[in-house]
Order: structure tokens, then sequence, then C-alpha cells
């Protein structure tokens, strides 16, 4: 499962983490919260604020001149990322994160597209940044006295969405369906093709791409998705940088303005590095190891009696192999709570999540901890956080 080469490989990238190099007593075990920069994404800012710092789309000097390219390069290089299959057609908008992308759908887009009588459809179960802005949308429209049903998402045993009962939801008034590619306390892929195909190619699918971008490849074609919207900040760049990626078909055309206010520029060149970076590290092979990783800390956890892995159903049945997850591996301990455990953690050097993760429902108890791992984190991390673990257990 971890050959010498990807080894090999994976030290060459850690030590490219000058934090990580800094303090080599803490093990970072929160990514999904945001994850850590590498040198080539500080130099690319120290870089541009050192040479050519401006403002975009306005000014004639050479250097407002080189951000406004800079700005439109940094598009053009989202769209090559996503897999985009019509860069003339879709539009890539730069937003400050993954909640900010959302509300903008909702507020730019769904608001003004739905009509007395559609019905949309909400994964409750998914963050809540993917949950509110459809809520606030329909709300704001009942007040205007248009009634738009809100259906929730089904999901299976082992928190997949449940294509079969999806397929039961839709109706000629389905207008739209909120979904996630990765998710974020299970760590699972949401295999969105699978859901385009159970829907039909009428309804409009938005995307939460927070915890997939910069974790494995993304491709918005093989989705099939209308809007895909991420955080920067989890994909190793700044924090206040994101992106709405919208396809602009099926009738919607998505236009939140041209050069309206100051974009983060800096952000943007940062966003623009860290894409480089992942895409020359290999998304693959960043997918394969933090797989790699989760289950092998899956596996640990679950010899050991005191834990329970939570979204585990599936891997449970008999001799069955160990779910995929995306790095992210949420348990809970029996007697010890969340947060005492994050606390315990913490103390050894361990940075975890702890306690509740902005889910709107919960399918399970809502405490819990969640280790989410990503290409710098190493074998001996997770075996060392398995001896402290193992350590609880009794
Ligand atoms: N969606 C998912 C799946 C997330 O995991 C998160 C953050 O944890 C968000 C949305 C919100 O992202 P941001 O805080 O960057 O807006």
């Amino acid at each position: 499962m971890f050959p010498d080469e990807l080894r090999c490989w994976q030290e060459g990238l850690r030590e490219q983490f000058p934090i990580l190099v800094a303090e080599p007593g803490q093990v970072y075990l929160d990514s999904a919260a945001t994850a850590q920069k590498p040198q080539a994404v500080l130099d690319a800012v120290t870089g541009y604020l050192t040479s050519e710092n401006a403002n975009a789309g306005r000014g004639t000097y050479r250097w407002a001149n080189r951000t406004t390219a800079l700005i439109d390069q940094a598009r053009e290089r989202v769209s090559a990322f996503l897999g985009d299959p019509s860069p003339s057609r879709s539009g890539v908008h730069f937003v400050n994160g993954t909640t900010e992308g959302l509300r903008t759908v909702a507020r730019d887009w769904l608001v003004h597209e739905l009509r007395d009588g559609d019905e949309i459809i909400v994964p409750f179960a998914d963050h809540t940044a993917n949950t509110m802005p459809w809520q606030e949308a329909v709300d704001l429209l009942a007040r205007q006295g248009v009634r738009v049903a809100v259906r929730e998402m089904p999901y299976d045993a082992a928190h997949d969405y449940d294509t079969r009962a999806l397929r039961g939801l839709i109706t000629e008034r389905t207008r739209f369906i909120a979904t996630t590619h990765v998710h974020h306390v299970y760590g699972g892929d949401m295999n969105l093709a699978r859901l385009r195909a159970a829907v039909g190619p009428d309804v409009v699918i938005s995307v939460d791409a927070a915890q997939s971008v910069g974790h494995l490849p993304v491709d918005v074609a093989a989705m099939d998705a209308d809007f895909v919207v991420f955080s920067g900040h989890k994909a190793m760049a700044l924090p206040g940088t994101g992106v709405l990626w919208a396809a602009n078909r099926r009738g919607t055309r998505f236009s939140p303005g041209g050069w309206s206010g100051t974009p983060n520029t800096s952000g943007i060149v940062s966003l623009v590095a860290a894409l480089d970076w992942l895409d020359a590290a290999g998304l693959a092979r960043i997918a394969s190891w933090t797989v790699a990783l989760g289950a092998r800390l899956t596996d640990g956890l679950r010899k050991l009696p005191a834990y329970e892995v939570l979204g585990c159903q599936r891997s449970l049945a008999a001799d069955s192999p160990v779910q995929q997850r995306h790095g992210i591996v949420t348990f809970r301990h029996h007697a010890i709570g969340s947060n005492d455990l994050g606390f315990i953690l913490a103390a050894e050097g361990f940075m975890v999540r702890s306690d509740g993760h902005c889910q709107a429902h919960q399918g399970e108890k809502t405490s819990s901890v969640r280790v989410s791992l990503h290409v710098y984190n190493t074998v001996d991390e997770v075996d060392r956080l398995l001896d402290i673990l193992a350590g609880l257990d009794d």
C-alpha cells in the first residue's frame, strides 16, 4: 500500500511545507479545515507583492496591466484545472470561499430562476454552507408569495446519496439539486456521475467541492455539473480565496459582474501557484496517499473496541474492504468525550478537529473527532496517533 517509490515522492513533498519543517513535533491532522501551504505558494505571493502589486481591471500602467492579465490567466488556469470542456461559455468567478460561492449561486442565480410550484433538493446531512443558502433563497421567495418545495436529499446507510430513493423524488418540477463531492465528515466520494445518471439531464446540479479540490482530480465534465464551488485555502492557497465555476448551460446564464470591486489579487496569485503545485505533485497520487493513510487509520481504529468509526457501515460487513475515504476519518470514544479527546491529543502535539462538524442534520450523534489528512502527513504520524489512541482503549 505504501511502496518505496510513493514514500520517497511523499518525503520530497513534505519538506516543501515550511510550517511542518519548523515544528517537527507537531502533527497537523486538520486539513479539512484548512490546508498548509507549500513554499512555492508563499514565494508566488511574495514575488507578486514585491514586484507588481496593483489593482486590477483599471489603470494604464505596467503593474496594473500585469495584475489584470494575471487575473484573466488565473481564470483560464482554474478552468483547465477543473477539466472545463467549454471555457468559452463557462465562467470562473473568484469568491472568498465555498460559503460565499454557494451563497452567490443562491442569491444571484437560484432566486431569479425558481417559479411558484418548483422543487429543489437539499443535502441536509452535508455541510451547512451547502444547506443554508438554498433554504434562505426559498424563504425569501416565500415572502414574495412564490412557493418552492424543499425536498431532503436521501442518504443510504454508508452516507452516500441514495440514488434509487432520489430517483423517486424527481418530478417535472425539480429544478435544482445541491450536492457535495467529498463529504467533510465521512470522507466518502459522493459519486456525482451516478447521481447525474439517476436524475437525468435536465436538472441543474451544484457541487460543493470544498473537500475534493486539492485532494483528488476534479473533472467538471465527468460530473456533468452546472456549478462547482471550492475554497482556495483548503487547496493550499491563501485564506479569502475561492472559486465559483458556472457551466452556463441548461438555459442558465450566470454573470455576477465583471470588474466590480477590488479582487483579492495576491490571493488569486496564491491560488494559481497552489494549483500548479498540486498538478506537479500529481493529484491521482495525492489521492492514493491520503486514501491509503485513511484506510490505515480506519483499520487500526476498528481493532480498538473503545472506538467507533463513523460512516463505516459498509466496511463493517464481514471481510469487506475498508470504504475509500479521501483522507477524512471521524470517530468517537465510547467513554471519553470528543472535546476531551481533542485536548488529550493536542497535549501530545496532534491537531485534530473535535466536537460537531457543521452539519444541519446529523445522521449520527453530533460529537466526534475528525482526523483529516493530506499529502504532507506520514505513515509514522498515523501510527503514532493510533498508539496514543490505543493507550486510551480499555
Ligand atoms: N463545504 C464543505 C464540505 C466544507 O468542508 C467547508 C468547510 O469546512 C465549507 C463548505 C465551508 O468552506 P469555507 O469556510 O472555506 O467557506
